[in-house]
C-alpha cells in the first residue's frame, strides 16, 4: 500500500519549500522531489521551489489515481481536473529554470486550465513527441533583479 501522508498538517495558503514540506508531511525530501516530477507545481520559476499547501493536498488526493496512471508521451498534468492531459492544440511551452531542466505547461482542453509537468530539456522528444514546444531560455528571466544561485 502506498504510504499516506498528513496533508493537514500543511496550511492551504502557506508556501513550502521542499524540505519544510517533508518536515510537514513526514515524508523524504526525495519523495516531494518526485511529485515535482510527476506534476506538483511549484510557485515561481525560482530556487529554491516554493509550493503551496494547497497544490500538495490536491496533489496528494490524486495521487492514488496518478500512481496506477503515470504520464505518457505528450501528457501533461492538469491540477483541476486531476488527471493527465494532451495540450489544447498539441502546444506547450517548455520554460527553462535550470540549466537543461524544466517545465513543460499547457491549456488543459478540459478546463482551459494550466497543465504542467517537469521535464529535463533533452527528453523532450521522448516526453512530447507530437506536441509543438515553445522554448522558453531561462535568459527571459534574466531581467528579474534576482539570480539563482
Ligand atoms: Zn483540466
Amino acid at each position: 500500500m502506498a504510504k499516506r501522508f498528513n496533508a493537514r498538517a500543511l496550511k492551504k495558503h502557506h508556501s513550502y519549500t521542499i524540505a519544510e514540506a517533508a518536515e510537514q508531511l513526514g515524508a523524504h525530501p526525495q519523495t516531494v522531489r518526485a511529485w515535482i516530477r510527476n506534476g506538483l507545481p511549484v510557485l515561481a520559476e525560482k530556487t529554491p521551489h516554493l509550493i503551496l499547501g494547497d497544490h500538495i493536498q490536491t496533489f496528494l488526493k490524486g495521487d492514488a489515481t496518478r500512481r496506477r496512471r503515470p504520464l505518457g508521451p505528450d501528457e501533461l498534468y492538469c491540477l483541476t481536473c486531476k488527471g493527465a492531459k494532451t495540450p489544447a492544440g498539441k502546444m506547450a511551452d517548455f520554460i527553462e529554470m535550470a540549466p537543461a531542466r524544466g517545465r513543460l505547461t499547457g491549456i488543459c482542453p478540459d478546463c482551459e486550465g494550466m497543465c504542467n509537468r517537469f521535464a529535463v530539456k533533452s527528453q523532450l522528444p521522448a516526453i512530447a513527441p507530437n506536441l509543438i514546444v515553445d522554448l522558453r531560455s531561462a535568459e527571459l528571466s534574466l531581467k528579474e533583479p534576482e539570480k539563482a544561485a
